[in-house]
């Protein structure tokens, strides 16, 4: 049986929707990596009596709670006075914590130390103490009744340190497993029929345990596993990730890769290809996608936003008379700025997005959602076309720039376009 925890992030911030709860992300994380089975998050505000309210229910159901914010040196920062009492713990004084605060106020923030930062070397009677070199407040934890308190600050510069480097090993000394972990990247499935095939072909468990993860178009399906040793882990998940490999077939574009186009830059240096891009409804998005990636230099040659149709004719080449019969949003307008781009930048294989983004429809009265991929290769040109329906503009052309990697990636593993 694995330890649960939870997770309680301190603060009016959080609850006024002014910050997002980051820090609960990134400990759920860390946490399912020691194969902790992290089973609540809970956001509460600057206040003695909710937070005590949260921290009686939070015991009463976890093996391990982890706070985090509140541990400042303002009137509003009670966490560890209210963690204290909860748990019938006195504070104790560090004068050498506090000579720190007084040093990194010296050093980083060029300024004496004032008052009412001696609290903050004050802590629970026989904690484990989490030094903090980004900030003033340290952490810290204590066991008491067999629960796991863990105190981490609220700044994401301080708290993922300190995470880090001391609770994941405080926090790895409680369990005796380690965990690995594998992504199946998958592209063209929505979650629900992912989840569905799933649940219809394998048999779930809690160890591995099978979480899935939506994007535009692409389902992220994590695989964790935990065992006494890495090689214990890796055997019991290497089973199931071959069975949701051979379930979802040729939707899998990778296993452990980052995204689809990393894959295709991985395709096409393999194959020594490069590739090009003319976009109209994206704006430049296909180019910017691949030129995140390092290496990219190698196989991309170059974009054309191609926004009016006039630079689809003037610089693409796009015969008028398609503009004018079709419309820019059209089949063999996404076909002919593909091979337009491809012959002006010499590149092996070309792809093209013309659409709809809304949120209105074209002169044409073509519908939003509406696009055409298209992808020019030493073989023939091919055209995608696309009604994503009525949805908000950037997930039209996050949906459209992934159909057009998906279009390379198909072409260079052979599977029907
Ligand atoms: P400080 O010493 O800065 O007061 P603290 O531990 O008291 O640190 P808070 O005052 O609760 O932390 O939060 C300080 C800042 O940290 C917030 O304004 C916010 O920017 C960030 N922060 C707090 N909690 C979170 C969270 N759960 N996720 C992401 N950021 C957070």
């Amino acid at each position: 049986m694995s330890l649960t925890a939870e997770i309680i992030a301190v603060g009016d911030e959080l609850l006024r929707g002014s910050i997002t709860n980051t820090n609960a992300q990134a400990i759920s994380q860390a946490l399912a990596s020691l194969g902790i089975d992290v089973r609540w998050h809970t956001v509460v505000g600057d206040h003695p009596v909710p937070l005590k309210d949260v921290l009686a229910v939070a015991r009463s159901r976890a093996d391990i709670l982890i706070t985090t914010g509140g541990l400042g040196p303002t009137y509003d920062d009670l966490t560890k006075q209210t963690v204290a009492e909860a748990f019938d713990k006195q504070l104790v004084f560090h004068p050498d914590i506090l000579e720190g605060i007084r040093a990194f106020y010296k050093a980083s923030l060029h300024m004496d130390m004032p008052d009412n930062n001696r609290q903050q070397a004050e802590l629970p009677e026989g904690c484990v103490i989490f030094d903090n070199p980004m900030g003033t407040a340290p952490g810290c934890a204590f066991e008491t009744g067999g629960t796991h308190v863990l105190m981490l600050p609220g700044p994401p510069t301080e708290m993922l340190p300190m995470l880090i480097h001391h609770a994941v090993p405080y926090l790895s000394r409680l369990t005796d497993s380690v965990s690995v972990s594998h992504d199946i990247m998958t592209f063209g499935m929505g979650e629900s029929s992912v989840d569905a095939l799933l649940h219809e072909k394998l048999t779930y468990t809690e160890n591995p345990v099978i979480a899935t993860y939506a994007k535009p178009a692409e389902v992220r399906i994590r695989v964790t596993a935990c065992g006494k040793t890495v090689q214990a882990a890796e055997a019991l998940a290497a089973p199931i990730t071959a069975q949701i490999r051979a379930a979802l077939g040729r939707f899998v574009y990778g296993v452990d890769v980052p995204s689809l186009e990393a894959q295709c830059l991985a395709l096409l240096k393999d194959k020594g290809l490069s590739f090009a891009a003319a976009e109209s409804c994206t704006g430049g998005q296909v180019a910017q996608r691949i030129t995140a990636l390092p290496g990219s230099s190698t196989v991309f040659r170059g974009g054309v936003v191609s926004y009016w149709s006039s630079v689809k004719a003037d610089v693409l080449g796009v015969p008028q008379h398609l503009l004018t019969e079709y419309g820019a949003v059209s089949d063999p307008v996404a076909r002919a700025m593909a091979e337009g781009v491809r012959r002006i930048t010499g590149a092996d294989l070309a792809v093209s997005v013309t659409g709809v983004a809304g949120p209105d429809r074209d002169e044409r009265g073509n519908e939003v959602g509406l696009v055409y991929i298209g992808l020019a290769t030493p073989d023939g040109v091919f055209c995608r076309k696309m009604q994503v329906g009525r949805q908000q503009r950037e997930r039209i052309q996050a949906l459209a720039s992934n159909h057009a990697y998906d279009l390379i990636r198909r072409h260079l593993t052979g599977l029907p376009l």
